[in-house]
């Protein structure tokens, strides 16, 4: 079964490619990228005007939830929602109950994925058992099984001596190891950016240098063990400044934003909103600035979500006691194409190099490129469609989002995944023509 797209802007900065091209599919294969294509008996699929082809966009940061905690998320939940923002793979985080930190729970999530279909799913197992901070996991099984890097996400990896043996063993199996960069001490049980805000709210705050003490801790150990650290939903400019130090100085370290700390700073959370706490915290508008410029000048790899689906009941709590996290994977494209694209910040390719090439990179996935041979995972964005997010028609099984209501542009207009259409954006004019 052949399809050829016709005429959609194709934007692929890793084969050098932004120009009306076409692109042919045969099977769950790309058979070629260029202009004016012909191909009998294809299904032929006219993009609208100005559509953005790209590369499946990738979100390295996920958390799906199941094992165990599926009244947040499901595997089948997480992704339709993962398709539904544009995401043709999604990595997903160990913290589930139990814990990914042994060979079969991995197997486990790779073949529930299979069964859901949509999109691709890559595990992420535990850097510790349990993530309990004390004994390594089996690096090896855990990489058998499909895991595609290690972290004790939701907790950063207290000792230095375990995260250095992390990183030896990690290198080993030419996987990253994630951190979520924290220091247990400096945090205490602050819920808020420490700042003139969470004073005047009289929440407990958490300095920045919480995240680049340990950040710092570990770009030393990435250098003394020749491994690769990634540093998780970075938050603070001192990170920033951290990381790009260790870039100059040839150190493997790689580094993630979230929408939201490019969006928000910690004057929303000034109505007690739960939805607007999350850990790392929304800083404040210098960190923002940094994390914009990081962007834009190429010091931060990846935008990856954080998508951290919590259900209604826990975030009906007081800020204090809520649980951190946001769900992002369908607010993701809007946020990026408002807050990025439409001010100039960056180009269409250096905003998919963010979203498709560099994730795959930093986890050595296929995918971030189109070309021949190549994996037909691929997006169309609808760059200029108006989108007001609604957090009650989310796919997601949860809805905590501080974006309800907010009138942005930009729109995933449908999600191919091994050649086959996974979603169609009805609301978007010109979309019908991928059902
Ligand atoms: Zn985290």
């Amino acid at each position: 079964m052949k399809t050829l797209l016709k005429g959609g802007r194709v934007v692929d900065p890793v084969a050098g490619r932004d120009g009306v091209f076409d692109v042919l599919i045969d099977g769950d294969r790309v058979v070629e990228v260029g202009s004016n294509l012909s191909a009998a008996g294809a299904k032929v699929i006219d993009v609208p005007a100005g559509f953005i082809v790209a590369p499946g966009l990738i979100d390295i940061h996920v958390h799906l939830r199941e094992p165990g905690q599926e009244h947040k998320e499901t595997i089948a939940t997480g992704l339709a929602s993962a398709v539904a923002g544009g995401f043709t793979a999604v990595a997903c985080m160990p913290n589930t109950t139990p814990v990914n930190d042994q060979a079969g729970i991995t197997q486990f999530i790779v073949k529930r994925a299979a069964e859901v279909g949509l999109a691709r799913v890559y595990p992420i197992g535990a850097v510790s058992m349990g993530s309990n901070g004390e004994q390594l996991t089996e690096i090896g099984d855990l990489r058998a099984a499909g895991c595609v890097a290690i972290t004790d996400d939701g907790k950063p990896v207290g000792s230095a001596l375990l995260m250095r043996r992390a990183l030896e063993y990690a290198s080993m199996f030419k996987m990253p190891v994630i951190e979520h960069c924290e220091d247990p001490s400096l945090k205490g049980n602050g819920v808020a950016h420490e700042g003139a805000v969470a004073s005047l709210l009289g929440l407990k705050g958490i300095p920045s240098c919480a995240e680049s003490i340990m950040a710092e801790r570990d770009i030393s150990l990435a250098e003394l063990t020749g491994g690769h650290v990634h540093i998780a939903h970075m938050s603070a400019r001192q990170t920033l400044r951290a990381v790009r130090a260790g870039k100059a100085n040839g150190i493997h370290v790689t580094c993630e934003v979230t929408p939201h700390h490019f969006t928000l700073t910690d004057v929303a959370i000034r109505g007690y909103d739960t939805n607007t706490k999350m850990n790392p915290p929304l800083r404040e508008e210098a960190d923002r600035l940094a994390m914009i410029e990081g962007l834009r000048d190429g010091s931060i790899d990846v935008i990856a979500t954080d998508h951290a689906p919590h259900h209604a009941d826990e975030k009906a709590l007081e800020f204090d006691k809520a649980p951190f996290g946001i769900v992002g994977l369908e607010t993701a494209i809007p946020l990026c194409v408002t807050k990025l694209i439409e001010p100039g910040v960056v180009t269409w390719p250096r905003l998919i190099e963010l979203l498709s090439a560099a994730p795959a990179r930093v986890l050595n996935l296929p995918g971030g490129t189109l070309t021949a041979g190549g994996t037909a995972d691929i997006t169309v964005i609808a760059p200029d469609a108006a989108v007001t997010i609604r957090a009650a028609s989310l796919k997601s099984k949860s809805k905590n989002t501080p974006f309800d209501g907010w009138e942005l542009k930009g729109a995933a207009a449908a999600t191919i995944v091994g050649g086959k259409v996974v979603f169609v954006n009805d609301a978007v004019a010109g979309s019908e023509r991928f059902q």
